[in-house]
C-alpha cells in the first residue's frame, strides 16, 4: 500500500521512543536509570482521582461538547483570569486529548502552503514535525546557551520575512528550562505587535518554576498581542495527570472555533471522565502541586550541582520545567573504547549501552552538543546515574 508524503517525511517522537526504549530495556530485567522521560514522577492527587471515580458513579460516561464540558470551560477561564489575567469566554477555550493535541489543532487552522514559523532553537521535538504537517516552513533560530537560550529581539527581528506567519513561543521552555521575564516578553511583543503574526504560546510548564521567577503569558502584555496569541497549556505537568490527556487551548473566537471544528472531525471531545477530575484539579487543593514543585526544585539544584562537578561538561541554572540542558562539546571528536564521538547523540548511544543511563540527545532539539536530563526521577536514581554518568565520562580520551 503507498503511504502518503505526509506520512513518509514524520520521524516519530525521539522523546517517547527513548522513553520505550528504556522502559523494554527495564522490563528485561536491564537496571536502567531513565533521565530521558519528561514526565513527572509523582502520582495524580487523590482528590483528582476521586473526582474521576465519582464521575463514572454518575453516569459522566458519554459525548461531551467538542470544545469539553461548560464546567470545565468556565473553570479553565477562571484560572487564566485569576491566575494569568487572561479575559476569555468559556467559548473560547478549546480543551483536547493533551496539550500536544492543542498544538496541533492550532496548527493545523493556523498555517498553510508556504507560510514560514519561526521556532526558537532548542525546541522540543513536536513543534517541529506538527508545523510540516500543517504544509508550513519551520524558520529555525538558534539561541545561545550564553543568554539564558532565549530569543533576543535581535534575532527575532532577523528572522521575520514577508512569509511569517507564527512565532512559537515556550516558557517555560522543554528542554532548556529558560524562563522569559516580563521584560522580555515586552521586548518580543513590541517586535510582533503591528505585524500580523500569530503567536503560539505553550505554557505546559508553568507550575514548575523555581527561585521565585514569575510565569508570564505573552497574551496578558497587551490587548494586541492577546488578540494574536494562542495560549496552550494543560494538566499533564501541573498535576501529574500525563496518562489523562487533558490539554487546551485559550484563542480569539474565529481560531478557537476553528479548532473546535476541526477536532470535531478527528477526535471529538476528549474523554469525559477527564474532564470531571481536571475541574477538580484546577479547583481543588493546592498542596500536592506545591510539594511537587518544592522537590523538583531540590532535585535541579543537586542534579546541576553534580553536572557542572563532572570535567567536560557545563550547564546554566535553568528556571523551570523539570530538564537541564547540558554542553557536551569538549567531548566532541575524542574516543571512547575507540569508538569516536561525534555528537551528543554518539554519547547518548556509549551511555545506554554502556553506563545504562537514558538522555535525549540534543539534535532532538535542534542542538547536538548538547542533552537533555529530565530530573522527574527520585534523588536516588539521580546520585546514582550522576555516578555512572561521571565514571563513563571519564573513560572517554
Ligand atoms: N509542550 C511541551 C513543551 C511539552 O514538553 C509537552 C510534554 N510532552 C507538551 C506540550 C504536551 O503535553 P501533553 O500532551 O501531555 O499535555
Ligand atoms: N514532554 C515530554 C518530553 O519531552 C513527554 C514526551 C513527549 O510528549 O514528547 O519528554
Amino acid at each position: 500500500m503507498r503511504l502518503a508524503e505526509r506520512a513518509i517525511g514524520i520521524s516519530p517522537s525521539p522523546t517517547l521512543s527513548i522513553d520505550s526504549k528504556a522502559k523494554k530495556m527495564m522490563a528485561e530485567g536491564l537496571d536502567v536509570i531513565n533521565f530521558g522521560v519528561g514526565e513527572p514522577d509523582f502520582d495524580t492527587p487523590d482528590n483528582i482521582k476521586q473526582a474521576a471515580i465519582e464521575a463514572i458513579k454518575k453516569g459522566m460516561t458519554k459525548y461531551t461538547p467538542v470544545p469539553g464540558t461548560d464546567k470545565l470551560r468556565a473553570a479553565i477561564a477562571m484560572k487564566l483570569k485569576e491566575e494569568n489575567g487572561l479575559d476569555y469566554q468559556p467559548s473560547q477555550i478549546v480543551v483536547s486529548a493533551g496539550a500536544k493535541h492543542s498544538l496541533y489543532n492550532a496548527f493545523q487552522v493556523l498555517c498553510q502552503e508556504g507560510d514560514e514559523v519561526i521556532l526558537p532553537a532548542p525546541y522540543w521535538v513536536s513543534y517541529l514535525e506538527q508545523i510540516k504537517l500543517a504544509g508550513a516552513s519551520p524558520v529555525i533560530v538558534s539561541t545561545r546557551a550564553s543568554e539564558g537560550f532565549k530569543l533576543t529581539p535581535g534575532d527575532l527581528e532577523a528572522a521575520i520575512t514577508g512569509k511569517t506567519r507564527i512565532i512559537v513561543i515556550n516558557s517555560p521552555s522543554n528542554p532548556t528550562g529558560a524562563v522569559y521575564t516580563r521584560s522580555e516578553l515586552k521586548a518580543l511583543g513590541e517586535i510582533l505587535e503591528g505585524r500580523s503574526i500569530a503567536i503560539i504560546s505553550d505554557e505546559i510548564y508553568e507550575k514548575l518554576i523555581y527561585d521565585g521567577l514569575e510565569h508570564v503569558s505573552i497574551a496578558s502584555l497587551s490587548p494586541g498581542l492577546k488578540e494574536h496569541t494562542v495560549v496552550i497549556n494543560g494538566l499533564s505537568k501541573s498535576h501529574a495527570m500525563t496518562g489523562w490527556r487533558i490539554g487546551y487551548a485559550a484563542a480569539a473566537s474565529p481560531v478557537a472555533k476553528a479548532m473546535a471544528d476541526l477536532q470535531s472531525h478527528s477526535t471529538s471531545n476528549p474523554n469525559s471522565i477527564a474532564q470531571a477530575a481536571s475541574v477538580e484539579a484546577l479547583q481543588g487543593a493546592r498542596e500536592p502541586l506545591r510539594e511537587m514543585v518544592r522537590e523538583f526544585n531540590r532535585r535541579r539544584d543537586y542534579m546541576l550541582e553534580r553536572v557542572n562537578a563532572v570535567p567536560g561538561l557545563s550547564c546554566s541554572k535553568p528556571g523551570g520545567a523539570f530538564y537541564l540542558f547540558p554542553d557536551m562539546s569538549p567531548y566532541i571528536g575524542k574516543l571512547y573504547n575507540g569508538k569516536k564521538i561525534v555528537g551528543a547523540s554518539d554519547l547518548a548511544a556509549v551511555l545506554l549501552e554502556e553506563a545504562r543511563v537514558a538522555l535525549v540527545p540534543g539534535v532532538a532539539f535542534g542542538d547536538d552538543h548538547c542533552f537533555r536530563l529530565s530530573y522527574a526521577t527520585s534523588m536516588e536514581k539521580i546520585s546514582e546515574g550522576m555516578n555512572r554518568i561521571e565514571k563513563l565520562l571519564a573513560q572517554i580520551k
